[in-house]
């Protein structure tokens, strides 16, 4: 589970630093590694389930897409960033909804029902790129996720499928981080205009309370903008 227990500046300054570590990953080495797993997909729909995949976040574009096609099949996206001393949330975007089993609002017989206008992020999956820590603590580089536990593998991707999709996951990872940066600095501004702060107790306290099924505001950064929802976690299963 994400966890982000720092200041904005704090976040902020890993936001900035990540993403110019991500400018600076050499393309060939995601084609060498792309090349070498052949990743190739069964069609078995388990990434379309929280299970597997934990959420479906959504890019401000996808939340656009994903508006017209109805509204109310997203959510906040989970492991709201900041919480000010008030016990207001503020998250960087949306999230796709699942059902009660668990699976993502758009599967169906394990077939995704809106294919042609998915989020981004179930184009490129299982590819990505960013920086995570291991059981250990030690951050490193992810670029296949969920590795040997989908799929099929070893399958012959040509050189310029794998220069597609370095590239295409690439710019993904890219407009993921400026979003959450854009977010983390309105954040700031409005923080700072309120006089508000960001307190790790409050967020705890207000977390213990929404896990046992109290409701909390949650503010989602979105054009430049943060949109007020009230959330509610279902605790009755
Ligand atoms: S939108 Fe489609 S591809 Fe994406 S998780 Fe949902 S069912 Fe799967």
């Amino acid at each position: 589970m994400i966890a982000f227990r720092t200041s904005i500046d704090e976040q902020l300054s890993l936001a900035r630093e990540e993403l110019k570590k991500l400018h600076d990953y050499p393309e060939e080495e995601f084609m060498r590694i792309i090349k070498e797993v052949g990743f190739q997909c069964d069609l078995c729909a388990r990434c379309c389930t929280r299970d597997f995949n934990d959420h479906v976040f959504l890019l401000e574009k996808d939340t656009e897409g994903i508006q017209q096609i109805d509204p109310k099949t997203i959510e906040p996206a989970p492991y709201y960033e900041l919480c000010d001393q008030k016990g207001n949330f503020y998250v960087s975007g949306y999230a796709l909804k699942t059902k009660d089993d668990g699976s993502c609002v758009f599967l169906k017989d394990r077939r995704c029902t809106i294919y042609d206008r998915r989020p981004s992020i179930c184009r490129l999956y299982p590819y990505m790129l960013h920086l995570e820590a291991d059981e250990q603590g030690n951050v490193a580089w992810r670029q296949i996720s969920g590795l040997n536990l989908h799929g099929c593998y070893h399958a012959d991707i040509d050189d310029e499928d794998c220069k597609v999709i370095a590239s295409e996951v690439k710019a993904y990872e890219s407009s993921f981080l400026e979003q959450r940066i854009a977010f983390l600095e309105k954040a700031k501004k409005h923080f700072a205009d309120r006089k508000l702060r960001h307190v790790q107790g409050v967020y705890d306290r207000e977390m213990r309370l929404f896990n046992k099924g109290g409701e909390i505001n949650v503010s989602v950064f979105h054009k430049g903008c943060f949109i007020e929802h009230t959330v509610k976690k279902d605790v009755s299963g």
